[in-house]
C-alpha cells in the first residue's frame, strides 16, 4: 500500500473520532467556536503556525517545510445546518435543531488527518502548507470573509485545494474534472411597483399582480433563446409574493429565484437579459421593476494542471479508485472564491454509506457518510499537496 494512505489508515480511529465528535457538537456558520478551538489545539500540538478568528471564526494553520519552495493552501469547510437530525446512530448531534448534514464535520476531520501526516513529513515538503479552516461555507460567505481578512496574503499561496465528500457514489470512487466543475449561483430579488385598486376596477389601475406573472413566463425564454443548447444554464423563479385580499388589486409584488451556470460570460449575459426583460415587460404594463442580485457564488472552475495533479495523486495511492474525470455539479460552493483568487482544484471523494436504507444525500436529515472514505480523501490531498509543492519547486 502506498504510504500515504498507509499512515492515513493508522490514525483511522482518531479520524473518526475527531468527525464523530464534531457530529455530536455542529455548530452553525459563523458559530464554530468549539470547533474551531479544536481545530486550532490540534493545530498547535502539531507546531503550526496558528491565526484564529480569521473571517471571524476560522482557524489558519501554516507549515514551513524543510526545503525551499512556494506556498500552497488546503481548504476545509467547519460548518454544520439548521436541520434536526434523524439519523439515530450513537454520535448524533447534541444540538436541537442543528446537523452535520452536509459532511463538513468529515471535511474538519480529514483536514486534521492532513495536518498530522504532513507534520511526519515535514523535512521532506518543499515549500509552505497553509491549511484553512473555513467557517460558513452554507451560503453565508465564510470564503469571502476570510478573503477579506488577509487569509490570501502572508504567506500568499500559489495554487488551492480542497474536497467534498459526496454521498451521491461509494468509496473507491472520486471526481476529479479539469475546468467548470460546479456552478456558478446568483440569488435575486424583483419588485414590481404599480397602482394598486378595487379588483373590480381595473381600469383605474397599474396591475403588477398581471406584470409579476408576465414577467415569470418571459424569464422562462432567457435560456431557451440565448444560451446555446449544448450550454448548461438554469433560470428558476421560486418565490412569488403579492396582494392582501381577493378584491384589491395590490400596489406591488416581489419574486425571487436562482441562476446556475458553470460560465462567468454566459451568467453575465443572462443577468443583463433578465435584467431587460423585467424592466420591459413591467414597463409595458405601466409597472415599475427593481432587479437586485442579493447573492453571488462563481463557478468552481480547476485549472487542469492542478486537476491532473490531483488525479495523479489518487491513482498513485489508491491505483483501483474509479475517476470521473468529466463529472459535474449544479450545486455551487464557495470555494470558487479562492480559485478565483489562485489556480487550484476541488474535487468530490465517493462517501455513500455501503447499506443503501442508510444512503441520504447531503442536506437530508438521516444524512451520514461511509468512514472508510476519510482516510483515502486524507491520503489524497496529503499527497496531491506534496505533488504540487515538488511540481511548483521543479518549475
Ligand atoms: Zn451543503
Ligand atoms: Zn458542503
Amino acid at each position: 500500500m502506498h504510504p500515504i494512505l498507509a499512515r492515513a489508515r493508522e490514525l483511522k480511529d482518531r479520524t473518526i473520532g475527531w468527525r464523530r465528535d464534531l457530529h455530536a457538537h455542529p455548530e452553525i456558520g459563523f458559530q464554530e467556536v468549539r470547533t474551531g478551538a479544536l481545530v486550532a489545539k490540534e493545530l498547535q500540538r502539531l507546531g503550526y503556525q496558528i491565526e484564529v478568528g480569521v473571517g471571524r471564526t476560522g482557524v489558519v494553520g501554516v507549515l514551513a517545510g524543510g526545503k525551499p519552495g512556494a506556498c500552497i493552501l488546503l481548504r476545509f469547510d467547519m460548518d454544520a445546518l439548521p436541520i434536526q437530525e434523524e439519523t439515530g446512530v450513537e454520535y448524533a448531534s447534541i444540538n436541537p435543531g442543528v446537523m452535520h448534514a452536509c459532511g463538513h464535520d468529515g471535511h474538519v476531520a480529514v483536514g486534521l488527518t492532513v495536518a498530522n501526516i504532513l507534520r511526519e513529513k515535514v523535512n521532506d515538503i518543499q515549500g509552505t502548507i497553509k491549511l484553512i479552516f473555513q467557517p460558513a461555507e452554507e451560503g453565508l460567505g465564510g470564503a469571502a470573509a476570510m478573503i477579506k481578512d488577509e487569509v490570501m496574503q502572508n504567506p500568499q499561496p500559489k495554487a488551492a485545494f480542497g474536497l467534498h465528500l459526496w454521498n451521491e457514489q461509494p468509496v473507491g470512487w472520486a471526481a476529479i474534472t479539469a475546468g467548470a466543475f460546479m456552478a456558478s449561483s446568483d440569488m435575486f430579488r424583483v419588485k414590481i411597483s404599480g397602482k394598486g385598486g378595487h379588483g373590480a376596477l381595473p381600469q383605474n389601475t397599474a396591475d403588477p399582480l398581471l406584470a409579476g406573472a408576465l414577467v415569470v413566463n418571459a424569464l422562462q425564454s432567457v435560456v431557451s433563446r440565448n444560451v446555446s443548447p449544448l450550454q448548461p444554464a438554469v433560470v428558476s423563479v421560486t418565490q412569488f409574493q403579492g396582494g392582501t385580499a381577493l378584491n384589491i388589486i395590490p400596489d406591488e409584488v416581489t419574486l425571487g429565484g436562482t441562476v446556475r451556470t458553470y460560465d462567468a460570460e454566459l451568467r453575465n449575459l443572462i443577468i443583463g437579459r433578465m435584467k431587460t426583460i423585467i424592466e420591459g415587460v413591467s414597463a409595458s404594463l405601466g409597472c415599475e421593476a427593481e432587479f437586485e442580485i442579493v447573492e453571488h457564488t462563481p463557478a468552481v472552475t480547476n485549472a487542469a494542471d492542478t486537476a491532473e495533479v490531483v488525479q495523479r495523486a489518487a491513482l498513485a495511492v489508491e491505483p483501483g479508485i474509479v475517476i470521473d474525470e468529466t463529472y459535474r455539479s449544479s450545486m455551487s460552493e464557495d470555494m470558487s472564491l479562492f480559485l478565483q483568487a489562485v489556480p487550484g482544484c476541488f474535487f468530490f471523494v465517493g462517501s455513500a454509506p455501503v447499506d443503501p436504507r442508510k444512503r441520504f444525500g447531503h442536506h437530508h436529515p438521516k444524512f451520514d457518510i461511509d468512514e472508510e472514505a476519510l482516510p483515502l480523501a486524507a491520503g489524497i490531498l496529503t499527497q496531491a499537496a506534496l505533488s504540487m509543492l515538488a511540481k511548483l519547486a521543479g518549475e
